[in-house]
């Protein structure tokens, strides 16, 4: 992946025949001469560049980059500020606020559901200044890390000058960062042993609506309350602007090792992860791919749906946990060669290069993440994947198991299809309603780690059922005029209703 390192890497180009405009239709709030002077007053670095506006409205939703080509973005900001401190976002927050002005926070714009677009314009808060380590607790292995943080540099300084390792790794590591993650709730591929960043993280530094700032958590548990700290985690923008966090660390894994099973059905490799799992074994890595994305990713063959397994950190404990998973796929599962296939997906595993290529050529293409219960992941797998094989155009539906817990996992479901070219926004909503509708009705949830953002908002109300009303009620009392990304998580909005797509 061709990266900029510490920065935002553009989704695709644009086309380049037309100015950008926007493609939505939801009502955009300008921002006039004297509340941009008031924006310069609150915050260094304030923008209304063309150039800056374009690229830092978007992200990495693959509708949206399809409309790139066009010359389009979702929707526009009217101004881009960069705040470099926590007194300049609580400065401008507290400038939006007095005059209802929108303010949606962008950092890495990695997001993949349209969840950092301004659809309401106003201001976009871009986070990425907010850079670097503040602090590392070495005695509790915990580290103080400021939100605009990305993945790769927070990853490489605590490995070199630490000797630590936070144990996230999604596959956008270069092109995220930790206000991205905790805000949509993220994953990494290593998650099986370090678990979500729900789980790493132990307390926030967050700015809410008005410019007040709360800090929560850092102590490894505690009864005071309810946990305000996952209150804002998965918040997406809409409920307080993150500026810090201390995360969980472990040391440098000492020891690694590999192994791969080839299983005559999927069902069969998902109750081996499964047996894996209530045994209390939790390899880093237990991918379990269908035989269609097995022939694609690792030529594996026909009919065979290849699990993968990696596991690092105390070589006592690799050792028993590599023993249970070779006891549990010994019978059901094939021996693969593990050393050659794990090789194959780490050096292939971040190159996201064939979706801009893919686009390009026409094709609509998108991936959709769920997590259920081991008791309904069979059902899921198949109502899913042939709910959208129905779709009209489409040419592939497939899916790999990605994380895994001792009731459930994450399916990881990907599409492609070739509509008309004036019928690829209706393609592509109809096979979200198709995959999401088969996910929901039987027992999945809504998402397990991309989040909500604006692709997914219209399935909150079914999602959530009066959880949705909770949620309202949560947003009401800490973002009263509404100004925090709005539009998004279903939630409803001063600035009207999210536009109806296509
Ligand atoms: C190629 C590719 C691979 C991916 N792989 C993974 C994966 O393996 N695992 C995974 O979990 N995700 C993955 N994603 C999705 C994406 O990288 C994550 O959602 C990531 O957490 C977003 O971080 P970001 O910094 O890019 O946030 P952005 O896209 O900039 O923003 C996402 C949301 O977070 C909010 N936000 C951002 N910063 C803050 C802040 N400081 N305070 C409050 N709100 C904030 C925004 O308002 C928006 O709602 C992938 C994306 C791509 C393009």
């Amino acid at each position: 992946m061709d990266t900029n390192r510490g920065a935002p890497t553009p989704p695709i180009a644009f086309g380049r025949t037309a100015p950008v405009t926007a493609r939505l239709t939801a009502p955009a709030i300008g921002v006039d001469e004297a509340l941009l002077d008031r924006l310069r007053g609150s915050c260094a670095d304030v923008t209304t560049d063309d150039t800056a506006l374009d690229e830092t409205s978007r992200d990495w939703w693959p509708l949206a980059m399809i409309w790139a080509l066009d010359d389009e973005v979702a929707a526009r900001a009217a101004v881009v500020a960069r705040p470099g401190t926590v007194d300049e976002v609580a400065a401008v927050l507290g400038v939006c606020n007095e005059a209802r002005v929108p303010v949606t926070a962008a950092a890495g714009r990695s997001g993949v559901c349209g969840a950092s677009v301004p659809l309401h314009g106003g201001v976009v808060l871009d986070c990425c200044g907010l850079a670097g380590i503040v602090a590392v607790d070495q005695a509790s292995m915990v580290v103080d890390v400021r939100a605009g943080t990305f993945g790769d540099v927070l990853e490489d300084e605590l490995r070199d000058s630490h000797g630590l390792t936070a144990g996230h790794w999604p596959q956008s590591v270069e092109l995220s960062t930790v206000g991205g993650w905790l805000a949509c709730r993220g994953a990494g591929q290593y998650s099986t042993r370090y678990g979500k960043i729900e789980d790493i993280v132990v307390g926030l530094d967050v700015v809410l609506a008005d410019g007040r700032v709360v800090s929560t958590g850092g102590a490894p548990r505690q009864a005071v309350g309810p946990d305000l700290t996952q209150v804002f985690v998965g918040s997406e923008g809409t409920l307080g602007v993150i500026t810090g966090a201390r995360l969980r660390c472990h040391p440098v894994p000492p020891t690694e090792r590999r192994v791969a099973f080839g299983f005559p059905s999927f069902v069969a490799g998902l109750d081996a992860c499964r047996r894996i799992l209530h045994r209390g074994a939790t390899p880093a890595v237990l991918r379990l791919y269908d035989d269609i994305e097995g022939q694609r990713n690792f030529e594996t063959g026909a009919g065979v749906h290849p699990l993968l397994v990696l596991d690092e950190g105390d070589g006592r404990l690799v050792d028993a946990v590599m023993q249970v998973v070779t006891e549990e796929c010994t019978g059901d599962g094939a021996p693969l060669d593990g050393d050659a296939l794990l090789t194959r997906w780490l050096d292939h595993r971040n190159d996201v290069s064939a979706l801009q290529a893919l686009i390009t050529r026409g094709y609509v293409v998108d991936t959709m993440e769920i997590a259920a219960r081991w008791h309904d992941l069979p059902a899921i797998y198949d109502a899913a994947t042939a709910a959208i094989r129905g779709v009209e155009h489409t040419v592939v539906a497939s899916a790999h198991q990605s994380h895994s817990y001792p009731d459930g996992a994450c399916l990881y479901f990907t599409f492609g299809g070739q509509p008309p070219a004036d019928e690829r926004d209706a393609y592509y909503r109809a096979a979200w309603d198709a995959g999401t509708r088969a996910v929901l009705e039987r027992g999945g949830a809504l998402s397990h780690h991309h989040g909500v953002g604006l692709n997914r908002s219209r399935f909150m109300r079914d999602a959530l059922g009066v959880g949705l009303d909770v949620l309202a009620a949560v947003k009401a009392a800490l973002d009263p005029n509404g100004i925090l990304n709005p539009g998004k998580l279903g939630l409803p909005s001063p600035y009207g209703p999210s536009p109806a797509w296509p």
